[in-house]
Parts: C-alpha cells; structure tokens; sequence
C-alpha cells in the first residue's frame, strides 16, 4: 500500500517547528504519523531565527540542539531595546529570583537548518514525511469529523485518510481555514521584511531591537556570521512595500542614521522575504478529528521572538491527548476523543495564557512610542527587572512572575 492510500492514524499538515515536534513527539510513542509539506526542505521562512534559551530544552530532547551548536548557530546572551528616545534597555538570560534557563545563552540558527535538522529529527524518529505535498481541503466524516486531508502531488489531487488531523500548517493555515476555526485579529496589523547582511558592524552577542515611530527592526547574528534583519511596519504604513520589498527596507535603513552608518559595508546576501499580517487566534485549537498547533493557532507579533519554542512546545504538549483522542476513534468512542481533544484546548490556555497577556502588554508598548520610551526610562535604571522581563522573553521565567501587580507597579511608579 502507498503512502497516499494506506490509513495513518496521524497526519500532520506542515513541517516547520510545530509539525515537526508534533510528528516527533507521536513517533516516538509508536503512533504512524505523516507529516506533509507543501514545500521541499530545506526551505527558507521569513524569521527574525532567535531561538529562545528554554527552546533548547525542547530541542536537546529531539536531539538537534548539540547538531546545532555544531553547525555554527550563534549564541545569544541577551536581548537590548533603543526606545524612540534613546533609552536602551538591556537585558540578559541569567539566572534571577530562582529562575534558571536550561542554557544561560539562545540560538541565532538560519531557518533552512533549523526546521531541516528537526524535519529529519521526526523522520528518524518513524514519522514518514512527503514533501511538494499541498493540503487544499480536510475531508470529512458522516458525523462532520475531520478524517483526512485532499492534497494536490506532483501527479494530481488525492484523498489521504487518518484518524487524527494535526494542523501545523502556520499563519493562514489551510486546516484552520477549512474547519472553520481561522480568526484573523484586527491589531495589530503589522507586515514585515527579513533579509541576511554579511559585514553589518558592531554585531555581539546580544539580539537588537531597534523601536521607531515607524516600527522596529531586529538584528540578531545568525549562523555563519550573517546578520538578520527583521523590519516590522504597520501595514498603513508599508505602501510600496509589495512591489519592492529590498528598495523600502534599504530606504528604512537609509533614513536611520544610527542604523545606516553600521550598514556602510554590510552585503545583502539573501533576498528580501516579505510576510504580514500575521496576528491571529483561531477561535479554539480543536474541532472533531482535527489539532491545530504552532502560528496555525496562534501568533500576535514577532518583538517577543517566542514563535518557535511556542511551536516545539506546542507539539509536545499536544501528544499525550492527541494519543488518547487517536485510541477513542479507533474504539469508536467518538465522545471521549472530543474529550480529550477539549483538554487539549484547555491545557494549551493553561500553558500560553501568561505568555498572551505579556506579549499584548509588549505589543502596546512597541505600538505607542511614549509607552515605550517609559518602559525603557523604567528599566534602563533597573537592570534585575530588565533580565527578568528578558528571561519572559526567554521562555524561563513564568510571565506571572512579571504579571504580579508589585512587579507591574513598578513599570508604572518609577
Ligand atoms: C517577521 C517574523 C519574525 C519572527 N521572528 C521570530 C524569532 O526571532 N524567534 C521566534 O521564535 N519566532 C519568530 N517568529 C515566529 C516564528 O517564525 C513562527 O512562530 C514559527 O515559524 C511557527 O512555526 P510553525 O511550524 O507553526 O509554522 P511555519 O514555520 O510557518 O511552518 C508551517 C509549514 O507548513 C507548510 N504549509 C503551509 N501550508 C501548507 C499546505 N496547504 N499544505 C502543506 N504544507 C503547508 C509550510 O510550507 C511550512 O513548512 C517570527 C515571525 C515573523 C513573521
């Protein structure tokens, strides 16, 4: 029996971070998993590619964090902010008030290596992967249960069947689309730019962002020494954007001086990848047969830089249920696997809640320069709260521990 007619009891449409976890995670508790993707790997996606300090965790168990390391990813000690005014808060992933990351240091990692070495992690794990596969629909049951996925080949359009749908298929996802679970947000409604420079000077250790009246752009080293450069814009403000996406980010970098004098000698050596809008929140993350996880559930804004530790996290917090609502189909007990399906929802509000509140508190703040320029006069006088917010942003420190109202007092008193 082929690939295509054989019944999986797990397809995983998408093979980035989240697919990937996911595929992994299951394959390694025996489940047959197929993971499909429309595009072939390595494959680029436009990425600020800062992987967070406890994302190594996540990684080191699907053993590609030491292939990593090996390959030349960057380390990246910490994180600093120009606020509009000059202001710069400075931050760094070191152990605070009892919090301690799994590593002291985040990855700088070019996305064609990470999410090829972890698509490769899933396949030695048992999961079969096909790629050039592009999901169009999810077929559906007589009781309206998701129960495969219609997907266009290289040889036409076929009927994949499976007792469990995942979607990891990422921002404008086919699978939350076609459920009926998509939800685009009305703010914020930003559009970015990504590109790699070689020979940008003054580059550390540190990840950078630079906050403008007109948006951010993020440096951060990458693999082999480049330079990512992530540009984030309101879309209002992005016209002309679509039809020369190099021309607008070289005249943003040009109309920088602080920018533009470090550019002097920098060499674009990728090519300028445009994405946005990307915020959205599919209503739940489940419908009958079907998963969402990874930017097909979620995504606000790209400042926080959590995408993919959200996405490897996401998929190893999906297996225990989506084993337990694979055993409830296959029994046919088709209440128990909605059960189990609910949980996973809202397990996933337990787990990403905080993360939420934080990343909108950001989000007002990178929207409104004179909430900025506070929060950077704050915290550039505060150093522990500054490596506190960091380690949130780090994925080690619980946003609780920002959220509590004496912490957030003094954002707001000093
Ligand atoms: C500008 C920008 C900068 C960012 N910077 C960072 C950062 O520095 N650090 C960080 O942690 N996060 C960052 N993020 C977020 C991060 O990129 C995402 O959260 C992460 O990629 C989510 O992983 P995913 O697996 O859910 O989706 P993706 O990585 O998007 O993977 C989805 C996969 O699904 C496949 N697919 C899509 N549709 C179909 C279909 N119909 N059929 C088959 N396959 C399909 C795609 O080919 C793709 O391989 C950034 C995001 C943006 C927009």
């Amino acid at each position: 029996m082929s690939d295509y007619t054989r019944a999986w009891q797990v397809i995983v449409v998408g093979g980035g971070p989240a697919g990937s976890s996911a595929a992994w995670h299951l394959a390694t508790v025996g489940l047959e998993v197929c993971v499909l993707d429309r595009a072939q790997f390595p494959r680029a996606k436009p990425c600020a590619e800062y992987v967070s300090p406890e994302a190594s965790r996540i990684l080191d168990a699907m053993g590609a964090l030491a292939p990593l390391e090996a390959g030349g990813a960057a380390s990246l000690t910490g994180m600093v902010v120009h606020a509009p005014s000059g202001d710069r808060i400075h931050g760094e992933f070191v152990a605070r008030h009892g919090f301690r990351g799994f590593r002291d240091r985040g990855l700088g990692v070019r996305r064609e290596i990470l999410d090829t070495l972890l698509i490769e992690r899933a396949r030695a794990a048992g999961a079969s992967v096909m790629e050039h596969v592009k999901v169009e629909a999810v077929t559906l049951d007589a009781t309206g249960a998701a129960c495969g996925v219609a997907v266009r080949t290289p040889h036409g359009l076929r009927t994949m069947r499976a007792s469990l749908v995942i979607g990891a298929d990422g921002l404008r996802s086919i699978v939350s689309r076609r459920l009926n679970l998509a939800h685009q947000s009305r703010w914020p409604r930003r559009v970015a730019l990504v590109a790699h420079y070689r020979g940008v000077r003054d580059m550390g250790s540190l990840g950078e962002m630079h906050v403008t009246r007109e948006g951010y752009m993020g440096l951060a080293t990458v693999s082999g020494g480049l330079t990512n450069v992530a540009l984030v814009v309101p879309r209002r403000g992005a016209t002309g954007m679509s039809g020369n996406p190099t021309g607008f980010l070289e005249a943003w970098i040009a109309a920088h001086p602080t920018l533009s004098a470090r550019f002097r000698e920098a060499m674009r050596e990728t090519p300028v990848r445009a994405t946005g809008p990307f915020a959205s929140h599919a209503t739940r993350a489940w419908a009958p047969g079907a998963m969402l996880t990874g930017d097909a559930a979620d995504f606000y804004d790209p400042f926080t830089g959590e995408g993919i530790y959200a996405a490897l996290r996401g998929g190893a917090l999906l297996a225990p249920f989506a084993v337990e609502a694979v055993q409830a189909r296959e029994q046919g007990h088709p209440g128990a696997m909605r059960h189990a399906l609910r949980a996973y929802d809202q397990a996933r509000q337990h787990t990403f809640a905080g993360k939420w509140r934080v990343e909108k508190l950001i989000g007002a703040a990178v929207a409104f320069p004179t909430l900025m320029n506070h929060a950077a006069r704050v915290l550039s006088r505060d150093r522990d709260l500054a490596d506190l917010l960091v380690g949130v942003t780090g994925d080690f420190v619980p946003p609780s521990a920002v959220l509590r109202p004496r912490t957030l007092l003094r954002f707001l008193c000093s």
